[in-house]
């Protein structure tokens, strides 16, 4: 394993951008696994993270300084956006929302595919958000 840090882990830019939207009975009290009381509903269906259906988003479960040192407090039972995002070059894909995430906070692109494929596999402390699943709030 290398020993060289997950870029996720000094990111977190894309759980401070999207509205992270998932159906209703990923929340635990339908019996999914998200916190209920961290998701506010969205339509019908639908619920999202609270804090990300705003204008300048941040997931409620996000913990630490977006560019420093992040986590997602609910790791372990993040919704399905989440757990489907990948953050750009992972197998060596181009994804241009993880770019478009890290480009808010200034933070640089990660991969462009006339680079050698990136094989550090992203734990996404606070990853999120397959493009199906991505809304830009507001
Ligand atoms: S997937 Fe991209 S935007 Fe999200 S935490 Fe990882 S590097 Fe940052
Ligand atoms: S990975 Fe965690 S902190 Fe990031 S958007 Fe998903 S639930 Fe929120």
């Amino acid at each position: 394993m290398s020993d060289s840090l997950n870029p996720c882990m000094t990111c977190g830019a894309c759980c401070a951008h999207f509205r992270v939207s998932f159906y209703w009975a990923e929340a635990d009290d339908a019996g999914g696994l998200v916190p209920v009381e961290l998701t506010e509903p969205l339509s019908l269906l639908m619920r999202n993270m609270r804090g990300t259906n705003v204008r300048e988003p941040r997931c409620v479960a996000l913990q630490g300084e977006i560019g420093g040192c992040v986590s997602c407090g609910i790791y372990q039972h993040r919704p399905s956006p989440c757990r489907e995002f990948e953050m750009s070059g992972e197998h060596g894909v181009l994804n241009e929302a993880c770019d478009r995430a890290r480009a808010r906070y200034g933070l640089p692109a990660l991969f462009h595919p006339s680079l050698p494929e990136m094989t550090e596999r992203c734990p996404n402390p606070g990853a999120s958000l397959p493009a199906e699943h991505v809304q830009s709030p507001g």
